[in-house]
C-alpha cells in the first residue's frame, strides 16, 4: 500500500509519535537505527538525515563515511507501546545513499533492489517470498541475562495455553498484527522453548524489510515477558535448530510463473529451471543463508534440517521441497537458510541463482523419494547428490569460487562479506573450547 509524506505527517500527530526511528541493515543482517525527535520530521521526509557510516560493519572507510538515509514511506509503522515520555515511536525502513544522492552499493537493501530490476528486465513482475523464521525463547538469570534454560518443555504444535511461552507468542502475534502484519500461523516448534510465527508472503523487498521488523518485535516482546528471544541457528545442543525456510515464487502480473497444472507437482518449466539454478549454486548460497560458525551445527542429520543438495515433493530431508499448494501458492521451499542470514543478501543470491537457471534452461536432477540419511555415501554419489558445506569455512570457499553469487552481492558487499566472515572463522578456530579441554587435557 502506498503511504505519502502527508500520511506520515498526519500519523505523527494523531498517533502521538514523539520519536522517529530510521532503520537499515548492516552486512551481518543486524538492524541498525538512528532515532530523531519529531521536530526533525521534515528532515526525515526530505531524505536529509545524515550519519557517519564508518562504524557500521561492512560500510565505508573513514574518508568517505558520510551517508544519508532515504526512508521508504511504505514501511511506516507506529510501535504500539509508549516510550518513557509517554509518546510513541514511529519506524521507517531506509535505503542508504551517499551524500551525492546515489544509492550506496554497500547497503544490502539497495543491492536487493538492483537484482529485482534484473528480474524485471526478464519480464517478471515480482519475486514473492514467505519466510518461516524459527526462534527460541529462553529464561533470564537474576541479572537479566540469557540462560540456556527454557520456559517450556512443549513440542511441535503442542497446545500449551498457560505457560509463559504461549502467552508471549500470542503477544508477539498481536503486536505484529497491530502494525500491519498478516500473521498466518503461530505454533510451538519441535525443540524445548522453540517457536515459529509465520506472516503472509509478499514481494522480496517487503518481506526482507518485514523479517527485520519481525525479529525486532519478537526480541522486544520477549523482553517485556521477562524472556530472551534468540534466532541463533543452534542454541541448544542435541535439540532442533532454528531454520528460516524460504518459500519462493516468481510472478508475471497476477500469474504465478511457477505454476503449470499439466506438469508434475504443478511446477512449470520456469520453476524447474529456477530450481536447478538454486541447486547449482547451493554451496555458495549456503555461505549467505547460513553465515555463522554455529549455522553449520544445525545442518546435521536428525533435526529436520537439510544436509544434502537435492529436492523432493514430500520428503523433508532435501534442501528444497515443493509443498503441495494451489495455483497462487505453488512455490519452492528452500529449507537450508537460517534466521541469522541477512535477508537482503540471501534473497539477492537466491534470485540471481534462479534467474541464471531460467536463462540456462537446464532441468534439475530427479527428485529424491527416499530418506537421504538412510543411504550410504556411495549410493548418494551415484545419484549425483552432494552435501551442503559442513562448515562456514567450506561455505566461504564455495562462495569465493562462485562468480554468479558474488555478482549477486556486488563488489562492495562481496568484499565486506568475505572480510567479515574470514575474521569470524579465524577467531573461532583460535578459540580453545571446553570440549577440547575435556577431551584432550589428559593426553
Ligand atoms: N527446525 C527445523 C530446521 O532446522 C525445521 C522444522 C520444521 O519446520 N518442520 O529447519
Ligand atoms: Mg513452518
Ligand atoms: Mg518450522
Ligand atoms: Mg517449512
Amino acid at each position: 500500500k502506498k503511504i505519502s509524506a502527508d500520511d506520515i505527517r498526519k500519523s505523527v500527530k494523531e498517533d502521538d509519535v514523539k520519536f522517529i526511528r530510521l532503520a537499515f541493515t548492516d552486512i551481518n543482517g543486524t538492524l541498525k537505527a538512528v532515532e530523531v525527535p519529531n521536530s526533525q520530521l521534515e528532515t526525515v521526509l526530505s531524505n536529509d538525515v545524515r550519519f557517519d557510516g564508518s562504524s557500521i560493519d561492512g560500510f565505508v572507510r573513514l574518508e568517505e563515511s558520510d551517508m544519508v538515509l532515504y526512508p521508504d514511506f511504505s514501511t511506516w509503522s507506529v510501535l504500539p507501546w509508549s516510550d518513557t515520555t509517554g509518546g510513541k515511536i514511529g519506524c521507517l525502513t531506509c535505503s542508504v545513499h551517499t551524500t551525492d544522492g546515489k544509492p550506496f552499493a554497500g547497503d544490502p537493501r539497495n543491492n536487493l533492489k538492483r537484482i529485482i530490476e534484473q528480474m524485471k528486465d526478464m519480464g517478471f513482475t515480482a519475486f514473492d517470498i514467505g519466510f518461516e523464521a524459527e526462534f527460541h525463547l529462553l529464561k533470564l538469570d537474576e541479572n537479566g541475562n540469557w540462560t540456556t534454560q527454557v520456559p517450556d518443555h512443549a513440542s511441535y504444535f503442542d497446545l500449551t495455553s498457560n505457560d509463559e511461552s504461549a502467552s508471549c507468542r500470542r503477544d508477539i502475534v498481536e503486536t505484529l498484527e497491530s502494525i500491519g502484519f498478516e500473521v498466518e500461523a503461530a505454533h510451538h516448534e519441535v525443540g524445548d522453548g522453540q517457536q515459529e510465527i509465520d506472516f503472509r508472503f509478499d514481494d522480496a523487498l517487503t518481506t526482507a524489510d518485514r523479517v527485520q521488523t519481525f525479529k525486532m518485535i519478537v526480541r522486544e516482546i520477549a523482553k517485556q515477558h521477562g524472556l530472551f528471544a534468540t534466532f541463533m541457528a543452534k542454541p541448544l545442543q542435541g535439540q532442533a535448530g532454528n531454520g528460516m525456510h524460504t518459500n519462493m515464487s516468481l510472478f508475471k502480473g497476477s500469474k504465478n510463473a511457477f505454476y503449470d497444472k499439466n506438469n508434475k507437482y504443478h511446477l512449470s518449466k520456469t520453476a524447474l529451471y529456477f530450481l536447478n539454478g538454486i541447486l547449482e549454486h547451493a554451496r555458495a548460497i549456503t555461505a549467505v543463508g547460513n553465515p555463522t560458525v554455529n549455522s553449520y551445527k544445525r545442518l546435521i542429520p536428525g533435526f529436520e534440517a537439510p544436509v544434502y543438495i537435492s529436492w523432493a515433493s514430500k520428503n523433508r530431508s532435501p534442501m528444497v521441497r515443493v509443498p503441495s499448494a494451489g495455483e497462487l501458492n505453488t512455490r519452492l521451499e528452500m529449507r537450508s537458510a537460517d534466521p541469522t542470514a541477512n535477508p537482503y543478501l540471501l534473497l539477492a543470491a537466491c534470485l540471481s541463482a534462479g534467474l541464471a537457471g531460467i536463462k540456462e534452461e537446464k532441468m534439475p536432477m530427479e527428485p529424491v523419494t527416499c530418506n537421504l540419511f538412510d543411504l550410504t555415501e556411495k549410493q548418494r554419489n551415484e545419484m549425483g547428490i552432494k552435501p551442503l558445506p559442513s562448515t562456514l569455512h567450506n561455505a566461504l570457499k564455495a562462495f569465493k569460487k562462485d562468480q554468479l553469487i558474488q555478482d549477486a552481492l556486488g563488489e562492495h558487499l562481496t568484499q565486506s562479506f568475505i572480510d567479515s566472515k574470514e575474521l569470524e572463522w579465524s577467531q573461532y578456530t583460535q578459540t580453545v573450547s571446553d570440549w577440547e579441554r575435556n577431551r584432550y587435557m589428559g593426553y
